[in-house]
């Protein structure tokens, strides 16, 4: 039941009920049960473990009402920016652009970090929040059980949360799929296999891990650790990580085990949100492993699951340049099976990138614009496209405009894939 309690520095709501679905809306809706904060100047969300998961300014250096800060349960934070709207939807397929603190192929937005009231919320919300707890007497119990338990979560505290976190999975997830913007990133991570087949020259999220599969006790213990850590927010979630690098490569006993037992342990036949999502990356070798009766079942379990395929380019010399070790003839070939399996399963969606940017060798484009556009006669609800800028750190005009180009010619939804981190 929603508490709400108000004083004359501040408002607290308990239990506060936001959206119960993510939507692509041009105004924020915050998803899921919160609680939270407001004075003059700020206000502050917290999950139900009483951790810190959003916040903004409300004075006038904060840049606009529409713009957040999110923390993520990786202790990431992220600046939610408008980006003047111009734009941003077309190239990402979201209304708003993540800034993030570490380096990434983002081709658009600044340093919101930088800015005063952005710095003073990330490295001052614990004070703000100690200070407001310690101006008010005479609370209501789940208001001050409320505060107390949320003061234990300090800005030291979250981050030792997050190491254990990524002890759990065997690992910080350095690349999240594309897909995940579906559900705006808030998924629980689960590692049913570790490395990739190719470490292709390029990349700049491989590790050097032979791949290897989790077994099934692994999995089980994953899941009652990550169940006892994210809690009594668990109700917050209805989506899965499967990672990490070549998740479908795993066993296909144990990917299906891992999508009925987390979708069982997790709860989320209870949670808050409707729907139900699974992403996970796969590779060319691990899609054309994969047997029709692989897909049958797949599509059959629980939710919506997003299967990511780094494919970089149709052209050899590109594939030679980038040192990722296929033909063209494979990775055309592998474009027609993900267009097979997306007809003929409604609850798959395998989704593809292409490398983009400058000094590729000329056959690059005309050969992906062969598979994205010739292939196909209409125009494509699913199959979605992602161009994955080469660069870090180098946002650039020219090659947003060069993104809008190939947009506009190909016949699948195609947006830029902007590499995030958990
Ligand atoms: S692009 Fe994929 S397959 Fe290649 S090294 Fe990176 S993670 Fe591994």
């Amino acid at each position: 039941m929603t508490t709400r309690y108000v004083s004359d520095i501040c408002r607290i709501t308990l239990d506060k009920k936001g959206g119960s679905r993510y939507s692509k809306m041009s105004f924020p809706i915050h998803c899921g049960h919160f609680t939270e904060i407001e004075t003059d100047s700020i206000i502050l969300h917290f999950n139900l473990n009483g951790e810190i998961i959003r916040a903004r300014g409300k004075g006038m250096e904060w840049t606009h009402p529409h713009e957040w800060l999110k923390r993520r349960c990786s202790n990431d934070w992220v600046y939610y920016s408008t980006g003047g709207y111009t734009g941003v939807f077309e190239a990402t397929g979201e209304y708003y652009l993540p800034n993030l603190q570490y380096p990434t192929n983002n081709m658009l937005g600044g340093d919101p970090f930088a800015g005063s009231e952005v710095h003073r919320i990330v490295n001052q919300w614990y004070t703000i929040l100690s200070e407001i707890s310690s101006n008010l007497t005479d609370l209501p119990e789940p208001i001050h059980a409320f505060l107390q338990n949320s003061l234990t979560n300090s800005p030291e505290v979250l981050a030792r949360k997050a190491r254990n976190l990524f002890s759990y999975i065997d690992g910080r997830v350095s690349v999240l799929p594309p897909d995940a913007r579906h559900v705006d990133y808030n998924l629980i991570p689960l590692t049913v296999a570790k490395g990739c087949l190719y470490k292709c020259k390029f990349c700049r999220v491989k590790n050097s891990t032979p791949f290897t599969t989790k077994s099934k006790s692994e999995i089980d213990t994953q899941l009652s650790q990550l169940k006892e850590h994210f809690n009594n927010d668990l109700q917050n979630y209805n989506a899965v990580y499967l990672g990490d690098h070549d998740g479908l490569m795993a066993n296909p006993d144990l990917l299906h085990y891992s999508i009925e037992e987390s979708y069982n342990i997790f709860g989320f036949k209870e949670s808050f949100l409707e729907g139900n999502f699974i992403f996970m990356f796969g590779s060319v070798t691990s899609l054309q492993n994969c047997s029709e009766q692989f897909f049958l079942k797949l599509d059959k379990l629980p939710g919506l699951k997003y299967i990511n395929i780094g494919l970089e380019s149709a052209d050899q010399e590109t594939l030679d340049l980038l040192g990722k070790p296929l033909t063209a003839a494979q990775i055309k070939d592998t474009f027609l099976l993900v267009q097979d399996i997306n007809e003929k399963h409604s609850n798959i969606e395998v989704t593809v990138n292409f490398v983009h940017g400058d000094g590729l060798p000329e056959k690059h484009y005309p050969s992906m614009l062969e598979l994205i556009r010739d292939t196909q006669h209409h125009v494509k609800p699913k199959g979605t496209v992602y161009l994955s800028p080469l660069k870090f750190g180098a946002p650039s005009r020219k090659r947003l405009f060069e993104f809008n180009r190939l947009k506009v010619l190909s016949r699948f939804p195609t947006y830029l894939y902007i590499i995030q981190r958990l």
